[in-house]
């Protein structure tokens, strides 16, 4: 089969599993994943696990999640199975480092035999005493070449007695090094710079430097994306490409994403995985979209952009080299915009888990917080358990959410100030039920009087209305020609009104509020509402 063929775009993702995905890395996918498919190239995932202090438990998987969710679909490497594990794809593997330790293995022994790399036998207790040294008289800490001047024979006593080794890399003296990153430009040092980096480490796992080199040489990557912290370490790569002899690929370090005071963006400041954002309520589609944005932009007015549309329009030649100010005033409104454009059945699937949250369900009844959607199955389950007991309907809760959608910015804002809907007897000062602007004072009993006359002819007019007439269009439409008639102000009935069905002074239109609750619950509360005035003059 034909897999392969000189000068294909391979980009990669190599993350070492620290079980969530950071922002930063998520642009640094989206920007691979763009690369790649707009030149028909290929995306890869590779795991970079080789170091065994930092492991954890179901990270690998945890991270494959959130990017399935994210939607940006790999083409080889390590993906996730329909039975949720890890499992890997493609001809290049494994694409699990800690399963190519003998590959590492023979490179070192390669680099060893050209006279590229040497043994180090140094005890940890010499390299802390010499570090400390070295930082007392204020030097540079690094390695002092100790072994890199054994001989042959001496090397050899000591493998025959089995000390323990490293394998580093013999850096050449006072040469420049040099290479070119597609952000940075032209990046320069000088090899006395460069400590004798440890490739194989005494357990015989290889370091970051040397697998990254031999797997991204391997796997034929051409342009290694990455974050820009790693820029310092791009020349001790270049070393190792030209020790073995291997053309490097191209570089694009992207710039840092910062927090609106210039720092790094970091757990202190607030959220910044991708899965924070899941759990509240970010979609992926503006996620995706906001991410493609921290560090590029298409030079035009457009800011909204599908998947498709960023493959067209995306330019990793003009990513920004300034570090991204995080704006989350403007994710959220790109969330906005996303959730508006959801049909509403796919809304409601989405928006039900968080609703089912907020609502005052007695705890054993409640149902579980899940990120999931619901399934037709759960949400029946969900209606029965937690929604029928506080009085509402399937119809209802579509209707809350239908309006939800049109006012939220993330999911997890669902239902928060819509508790009125299902609250049983609403607590308010009957003082809020007057218009403020009404001719008599607000606290007179006068004008709580009229308040009590106004909404009384409202429920006399409600009551005529049929109960396939009860939506919120016909309400607006027959309530206001009903105020011209009557020739009142709109506040004077509508004020009363909407603070009768919902307790509040800041809610959606008593249309669209009694259009939710139905006749028969409008009515009750615009009664209570009369009853609280007359007792409170
Ligand atoms: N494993 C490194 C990380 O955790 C990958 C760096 C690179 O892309 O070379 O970010």
């Amino acid at each position: 089969m034909f897999f392969w063929r000189k000068n294909q775009v391979r980009t990669r993702f190599a993350p070492s599993p620290t079980g969530y995905l950071h922002f930063g890395s998520l642009k640094t996918i989206l920007y691979d994943y763009l690369f790649a498919k707009q030149n028909g190239g290929k995306f890869i995932l590779r795991i970079e696990d080789t170091d065994q202090t930092r492991q954890v438990e179901g990270a690998i998987e945890s991270l494959l999640k959130t990017l399935k969710w994210v939607g940006l679909a790999l083409d080889e490497g390590v993906f996730l199975n329909a039975g949720g594990k890890a499992a890997e794809r493609g001809h290049f593997g494994p694409y699990t480092q800690s399963q190519r330790l003998k590959i590492y293995q023979e490179y070192a022994r390669k680099l060893l035999k050209a006279g590229q790399a040497y043994y180090c036998f140094c005890s940890s207790e010499r390299l802390e005493n010499l570090r400390k040294e070295q930082e007392a008289a204020k030097k540079p800490t690094r390695y002092d070449w100790h072994c890199r001047h054994l001989t042959e024979d001496e090397v050899k006593a000591k493998l025959d007695k089995g000390e323990k080794y490293v394998i580093r890399l013999k850096v050449p003296e006072n040469q420049e090094v040099e290479f070119t990153d597609w952000v940075r430009g032209t990046v320069k040092i000088n090899t006395n710079e460069i400590d004798d980096q440890i490739l194989l480490k005494s357990d015989g796992f290889p370091t970051y430097h040397l697998a990254v080199v031999i797997d991204d040489h391997l796997m034929k990557i051409t342009h290694v994306l990455r974050g820009e912290e790693w820029v310092s370490s791009t020349p001790k790569h270049i070393l190792l490409y030209a020790a073995f002899g291997w053309t490097p690929p191209e570089f694009i370090h992207l710039p840092l994403i910062l927090n609106p005071d210039h720092s790094k963006l970091s757990k202190r400041q607030g959220d910044v995985t991708v899965e924070d954002y899941r759990a509240d309520g970010y979609l992926p589609e503006a996620l995706i979209n906001y991410s493609a944005l921290l560090g590029w932009n298409p030079g035009t007015e457009q800011e909204i952009f599908s998947l498709k549309e960023l493959i067209k329009a995306f330019d990793l030649r003009k990513v920004h080299k300034a570090g991204a100010i995080f704006d989350r005033e403007k994710l959220d409104w790109l969330n906005s915009v996303y959730i508006k454009k959801l049909p509403l059945e796919k809304f409601v699937e989405l928006a039900m888990p968080f609703f089912l949250n907020v609502i005052p369900t007695k705890p054993e009844r409640r149902v579980e917080e899940s990120l999931r959607p619901l399934t037709k199955g759960s949400l029946d389950f969900a209606m029965a358990n937690a929604i029928a007991p506080l009085g509402m309907t399937k119809e209802m809760v579509r209707k809350i959410l239908a309006l939800e959608q049109t006012r939220i910015s993330k999911l997890s804002e669902v239902g928060k100030g819509m508790e009125f809907f299902f609250t049983e007897k609403l607590d308010y000062d009957a003082k809020i039920l007057v218009w403020k602007k009404s001719p008599p004072k607000a606290d007179s009993p006068l004008a709580k009087n009229k308040t009590a006359e106004n909404l009384e002819s409202l429920i006399k007019e409600l009551e005529s209305y049929p109960a396939g007439e009860w939506d919120k269009n016909k309400l607006e439409e027959k309530i206001k020609n009903f105020i011209k008639e009557k020739n009142l102000d709109n506040g004077s009935i509508l004020w009363p009104m909407r603070v009768a069905l919902t307790g509040l002074q800041k809610s959606p239109t008593p249309f669209e509020v009694a259009d939710i609750l139905g006749k028969e619950k409008t009515l009750e509360r615009l009664k209570n509402a009369i009853e609280k005035l007359k007792s409170n003059i």
